[in-house]
């Protein structure tokens, strides 16, 4: 690792500042990915701005037909949480299905969104349930948010504070695990509610999209069969030594057809 600066701001306005003052320092929440980047030397920031103080981060809350997760909660909290369980239960089994313990423990919401791999799991909740960032600046939502591979629309000085889930009628999660790393090699997350029937896939192609021929085949028949039905070219899914583009592509109907038994 290189040296670098540490600084532990309490407020979010202390915090942009600090990030705005230098382009070269980087937000810390769980540090689950950005440590591992930092000891490859994948990553050298001059300083890193912990945002673990920040009040205003925090929490699980229901306001009317939405759940709002504060950024920093962590995995664990999210799986155990009385609150999620109820509202969005397919959340809740999400969460408890990530990495590790350890990971779970340290790992937060708001990292996983902001690092926006491809291989994560929430970007599919947030992106199948059609939930809104909220942002140090503004409100994007979940359709404007993941750009590319690692890559969202927040800039640079831009923190992500909360995310605001609408309450779905129903929704389910099925994904197939890397048997090493656990990651996601395909996933799908699906969902019926206030954002209309909405299906997004991870793990299988460079940033996690809506598959927008389910989402046909579903409105006119929900059923496990419909998802099935529906074949995803290989074209632009991942191809690497864990599985071909086409066997992603074949794994992106399986895991949606799951995903619908999941919701019901
Ligand atoms: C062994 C292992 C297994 C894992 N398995 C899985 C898995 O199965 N599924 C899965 O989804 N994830 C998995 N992860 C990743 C894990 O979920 C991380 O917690 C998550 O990706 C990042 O969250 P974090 O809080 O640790 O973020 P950090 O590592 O602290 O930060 C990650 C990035 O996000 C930025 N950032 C952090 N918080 C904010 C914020 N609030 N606003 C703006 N930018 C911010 C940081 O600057 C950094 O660039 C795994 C990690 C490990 C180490």
């Amino acid at each position: 690792m290189y040296d670098f600066a540490y600084h532990k701001p309490s407020s979010l306005a202390a915090a942009v500042s600090l990030l705005s003052a230098d382009p070269d320092a980087k937000f810390i929440s769980g540090g689950q990915t950005l440590l591992p980047a930092l000891k490859h030397r994948l990553n050298k920031p001059t300083s890193v701005v912990d945002l673990t103080g920040i009040a205003e981060m925090r929490g699980i809350r229901r306001e009317g037909n939405k759940l709002v997760i504060g950024a920093l909660t962590k995995h664990v909290e999210v799986a155990t949480s009385a609150e999620v369980k109820a509202a969005i239960p397919a959340l809740a089994q999400m969460a408890a299905t990530i990495g590790d313990t350890q990971v779970r423990n340290r790992g937060t919401m708001g990292g996983s969104v902001a690092n926006n791999d491809p291989a994560a799991d929430y970007p599919a909740a947030v992106l199948g349930l059609g939930a809104t960032i909220v942002t140090s600046k503004r409100k994007i939502a979940a359709d404007d948010f993941f750009v590319s591979m690692f890559t969202t629309a927040l800039e640079v000085d831009e923190l992500l504070v909360a995310v605001e889930f609408p309450i779905p009628e129903k929704a389910g999660y099925a994904k197939m695990r890397n048997p090493a790393s656990r990651y996601v090699m395909a996933g799908a997350f699906v969902s019926k509610g206030p954002m209309g029937l909405r299906v997004a896939i991870n793990g299988a192609a460079a940033c996690v999209f809506r598959q927008t021929d389910m989402e046909a085949a579903l409105a006119s028949n929900w059923s496990p069969e419909a998802a099935a039905g529906v074949k995803q070219s290989a074209d632009e899914m991942n191809g690497d030594i864990h599985g071909s583009a086409e066997y992603r592509a074949h794994l992106v109907s399986v895991m949606a057809k799951r995903a619908v038994i999941a919701a019901g």
